[in-house]
């Protein structure tokens, strides 16, 4: 794994965190996206080199909307760039990591993403990304 990528923070109110980040980094949001797929809305700050991804839900069935009703608002998940997800996903099933998707999805800000389990890394909800290409996206 190459670095932190971002780290994931579950929101109930996208228009009320936007500001209250926006109060906290200093900066605004430069991206706010929609993940179909996940059925959220994402907004992404940077903090000099690092990234924040708020995450919110569109609808009741969203992951984010279950987590934010068994734990509340916060940390949700941390993600780790690297450049063979593939590869990546391979090896920590190996180390007998339980991963979510062996098939990398589509996520936010252009990259495929793979989730392992908190239950198989210390509670922790671990994303891994990796850049998509622009020759791999037409
Ligand atoms: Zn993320």
């Amino acid at each position: 794994m190459k670095k932190i990528e971002h780290i994931g923070i579950a929101v109930k109110d996208i228009e009320a965190s936007n500001n209250l980040f926006q109060k906290l980094l200093g900066v605004a949001n430069y991206k706010v996206e929609e993940v179909l797929s996940e059925s959220v809305t994402t907004s992404f700050f940077k903090a000099g080199p690092n990234k924040i991804e708020l995450l919110a839900a569109t609808n009741e069935d969203s992951p984010i909307a279950k987590y934010i009703k068994k734990r509340g608002e916060g940390i949700h998940h941390i993600a780790f760039e690297v450049s063979n997800i593939t590869a990546e996903i391979a090896r920590l099933k190996a180390e007998g990591f339980v991963i979510l998707n062996e098939i990398p999805k589509k996520g936010a800000d252009n990259k495929l993403v793979a989730f392992v389990h908190p239950k198989s890394a210390n509670g922790v909800l671990v994303e891994l990304c990796q850049e998509i290409k622009q020759e791999t996206t037409k």
